[in-house]
């Protein structure tokens, strides 16, 4: 999702790499779970998150649709992100006691939380958002240990894949007609989020093989 702020406005200045040491530690959010609340439309799911959620809960997308997620359109295409619900504009994975039910399989914003991505260049790196997170005293942490997500470079490549592939279709839906801008929406749609992954089989190479579809249509 692109934002209209300058990088200073929002983080403390620095970008940061897998490997750098980031004041992100909030202590395992202890008491606290502000940042599963009235986030809007904001927690926008890719395929491997709806690859993590469909395999472990056993749920297909649509299924997930009647409860916790939903779409909306970002830039230009439709894409689905968590529903936030209720009074309390509350994420329908947070339990009674106020913890994700998912904490393993949660999606990448949150596991990524209070960093953000910066994308530069056809890369990206990360920043530290410093009005997000509501823990004080927050202590260093290694970002790849933040993060907590194996093969972490194969997960930047895919990142930085599907960030670029979305900014394109997203500008290529921009110069389309309405009919020709849905058709770019629902090919997103069923070919990366709709049509399920095999859950005996990782994520990545399935992926690869979804990219190299879209790859022969739209040559990007
Ligand atoms: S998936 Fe978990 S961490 Fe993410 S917003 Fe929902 S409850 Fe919070
Ligand atoms: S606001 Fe900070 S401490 Fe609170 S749940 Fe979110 S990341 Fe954890």
């Amino acid at each position: 999702m692109k934002r209209n702020v300058s990088l200073e406005e929002i983080s403390d200045g620095k970008l940061y790499t897998s490997n750098d040491m980031v004041k992100a530690d909030c202590g395992d959010c202890a008491g606290c779970s502000a940042c599963c609340h009235g986030m809007g439309e904001s927690i926008v799911l890719d395929p491997l998150d709806i690859y993590r959620l469909t395999t472990n809960l056993e749920m297909s997308f649509e299924a997930l649709l009647t409860q916790y997620i939903e779409l909306n359109v970002v830039d230009g295409v439709i894409l689905p992100n968590l529903k936030m619900a209720g009074p309390e504009e509350a994420c329908g994975f947070l339990n009674e006691k106020g913890r994700c039910s998912i904490h393993s399989h949660r999606p990448g914003i949150c596991r990524l939380f209070p960093l953000g991505r910066f994308y530069e260049d056809g890369d990206f790196k990360y920043f530290l958002q410093t009005n997000e997170c509501k823990k004080e005293n927050r202590t260093k942490v290694k970002v790849k240990k933040w993060i907590d997500t194996p093969n972490l470079k194969q997960y930047e490549e895919f990142v930085n894949d599907w960030h670029n592939f979305l900014l394109n279709m997203q500008e290529r839906a921009a110069d389309s007609d309405e009919t020709s801008a849905k058709q770019i929406s629902m090919f997103i749609l069923q070919n990366f989020y709709m049509k399920p992954y095999d859950r005996s089989k990782e994520f990545y190479p399935q992926y690869e093989e979804r990219r190299s579809g879209a790859k022969l249509i739209f040559h990007v």
